[in-house]
């Protein structure tokens, strides 16, 4: 499940890339574009829940996938715990290695559908770039789970203008989309400093809580795609 607005450039050679990867371990896949068509702030992890909602009856593990990581080494296989599959990328403009933090649980991350559901899937509530890995690896770790990393991967990443100072479309920000941005992270960061002091309830904000309707969308670079509009949302999320 790939979470996506506007980066085609990248898509064009992830699907190819990936697509051979994984046939080359011989496993039995669909790759599935989720794309937000509104111009709110990115949503990554709603537009993931947005993903399952679609096609768990189908799957009974789900990978949640980057479009602009692209796997070197790595074994996709869901375990029986939340794996995070990313140990090094290598940064592809600089060919720069790096490992990547202990705490990193972004990228590329697979987990069964049981125990997606168990954690009630994502927060919803994570606009704009970043903290939204941050919350899933709290929830796996509040109820219990034990996630993992997969220690033999590389991954090689490419660059884009960073989501933080960009606008919807992927150009530099201007001065005021750049405050918006940083002002979506501040109440990101403050909602996530809530649930960790105990003083919110994260349960009752997740996959179940996310009516969403997902449109029906021509494939696009051969990958089956929907269409999500958060506008219509209002404050439920
Ligand atoms: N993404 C996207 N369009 C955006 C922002 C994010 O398609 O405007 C998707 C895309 O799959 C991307 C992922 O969300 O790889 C994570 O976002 P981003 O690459 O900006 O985060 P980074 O990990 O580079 O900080
Ligand atoms: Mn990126």
């Amino acid at each position: 499940i790939v979470p996506y607005r506007n980066r085609r450039e990248h898509l064009e050679r992830f699907v190819p890339h990936l697509s051979r990867h994984l046939e080359k371990q011989k496993l039995n896949f669909q790759i599935l574009l989720v794309e937000q068509l509104d111009t709110l702030p990115f949503n990554r992890a709603a537009l993931l829940n947005a993903g399952v909602q679609f096609c768990q009856d189908q799957c009974d593990a789900f990978c949640f996938h980057d479009v602009d990581l692209f796997p070197e080494t790595a074994a996709y296989r869901c375990g029986t715990q939340p794996l995070n599959l990313i140990s090094l990328t290598i940064q592809e403009r600089t060919l720069q290695h790096k490992e990547v933090d202990q705490h990193y649980f972004g990228g590329v991350t697979m987990i069964s559908k049981d125990q997606f559901f168990q954690i009630n899937g994502f927060s919803n509530r994570f606009w704009g770039w970043g903290l939204e890995d941050d919350n899933f690896l709290f929830r796996c770790l509040y109820s219990g789970l034990q996630p993992c990393r997969m220690m033999t991967s590389t991954y090689l990443e490419l660059s884009h203008v960073p989501a933080l100072k960009s606008d919807i479309h992927g150009n530099p920000a201007t001065r005021k989309e750049l405050n918006r941005n940083r002002r979506v992270l501040r109440r990101g960061r403050s909602y996530q400093s809530r649930i960790k002091r105990g003083l919110h309830d994260p349960w009752n904000d997740g996959i179940k809580e996310l009516t969403v309707s997902l449109i029906d969308m021509d494939p696009l670079e051969g990958v089956q795609r929907v269409g999500v509009d958060f506008s219509g949302l209002g404050r439920s999320v």
